[in-house]
């Protein structure tokens, strides 16, 4: 089985909140409207299977993801922290991330996470532009996103990260800009740029025929990303990944297991996990994944052994994903293989169009090379 390239590292803790206020049309989520007495029953589920399930392992990051953890209250919060701080080794300087929708922010609500023990929060805002975000079908507005990153900013939270989505329907290059500007000037430690992926079945798809929306040619969509990207270089960020830039220390430590072959454990209706070569999935219905607990039923659906080529593929095409790059030697010498020896017949039509830069000890995307990333991770699969 190959090694992991970080095998000292702590494992990750995710923990999925399946609830909305309002579903939103492009969403491909495992989530479902809030339902108050389903969520309390789901937080007990989860609490009683992270207690099952601990094996009191080092673990470094908590990442409450959704759906909306937001929704959740602030004890609820704070009990399911105390269930990992009671089965896992939780490090006294855990990043513990917890994912919220601008709406959901006040004072108090903010006050409770903090002290409940949340250090990070993600905030979804997706456009600083009020007629994308109803297009969208969001629920929230500009003006309340800003008081939102306001308030936490009072309630004592000093990592934030936005979420802005680019490529949106009828967006063009300089309203998509003005939304890149309006994140700079609320000042997050930490932004993430998603290019608008529209599903086959996405209701999006229909609003957008009924209203005569369309998207941006191509090259618009590229030209945001490389003009939204530059605009954050010179606000002081720095691009880590494809999709995300921090300031200095604030890269999410959770999201980065993801990316550099790190393991992690999964609780909650639809997570995933991935520890000891394995990857697991958990049921996807939130009723059913409060049933198998309750009836102490295994809550995964799905598990995985991954073979030694898999999990090679995978190092190489998260690894990628960095703009630290792939590094050559180390993977070489995990693997026993020769990566450039196996694949650089087909890479190096990158090399030679300036969008893969290679050398003795790296592999790495350019800015230009990560907008055809897909094209380029072919190649390993
Ligand atoms: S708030 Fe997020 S998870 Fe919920 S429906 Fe909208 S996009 Fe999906």
């Amino acid at each position: 089985m190959g090694r992991r390239q970080n095998r000292d590292e702590e494992v990750g803790i995710y923990i999925h909140v399946p609830f909305c206020s309002a579903i939103c049309n492009y969403c491909n989520f495992n989530r479902g409207l809030l339902d108050g007495d389903l969520k309390a029953r789901y937080v007990d589920a989860v609490v009683l299977d992270i207690r099952r399930q601990g094996d009191g392992v080092p673990a470094d990051t908590i990442y409450f993801g959704g759906g909306t953890p937001s929704l959740l209250e602030p004890d609820e919060i704070a009990r399911l922290i105390q269930a990992c701080r009671d089965a896992y080794a939780i490090a006294p300087d855990a990043e513990i991330t917890l994912e919220m929708n601008p709406e959901t922010a006040t004072p108090e609500r903010l006050r409770g996470f903090r002290g409940a023990g949340i250090t990070r929060l993600s905030m979804g805002v997706q456009s600083f532009r009020d007629e994308e975000l109803q297009r969208l079908g969001r629920i929230h507005s500009a003006a309340r996103a800003r008081e939102a990153v306001q308030i936490a900013r009072s309630a004592g939270f000093d990592n934030i990260s936005l979420d802005l989505m680019m490529w949106l329907p009828q967006q063009t290059v300089a309203q998509w800009l003005t939304s890149v500007d309006a994140l700079i000037a609320v000042a997050p430690d930490h932004a993430s740029l998603y290019i608008l992926e529209l599903y086959p079945n996405a209701p999006l798809k229909e609003d957008m025929a009924r209203g005569g929306w369309s998207q941006a040619p191509d090259d618009d969509a590229a030209e945001m990303y490389l003009q939204g990207l530059a605009r954050l270089d010179a606000a002081g960020y720095t691009q880590y990944e494809i999709s995300n830039v921090a300031r200095p220390g604030r890269s999410s430590r959770h999201n980065l297991k993801y990316w550099r072959d790190g393991e992690w454990m999964a609780f909650g209706c639809g997570a995933h996990g991935t520890r000891h070569g394995r990857r697991w999935r958990n049921v996807t219905g939130t009723e059913d994944y409060i049933q198998r607990v309750a009836s102490q039923q295994d809550t995964v659906s799905e598990i995985r052994v991954l073979s030694e080529q898999e999990r090679l593929e995978e190092a190489l095409f998260t690894g990628l994903r960095l703009t630290a790059g792939l590094p050559v030697r180390e993977i070489d010498a995990a693997f026993r293989v020769d990566v450039w020896e196996r694949y650089g017949a087909a890479l190096q039509r990158f090399v030679s169009a300036g969008i893969l830069e290679r050398s003795p000890e790296v592999l790495r995307l350019t800015r230009e090379g990560m907008l055809l990333a897909n094209e380029v991770c072919s190649v390993f699969v």
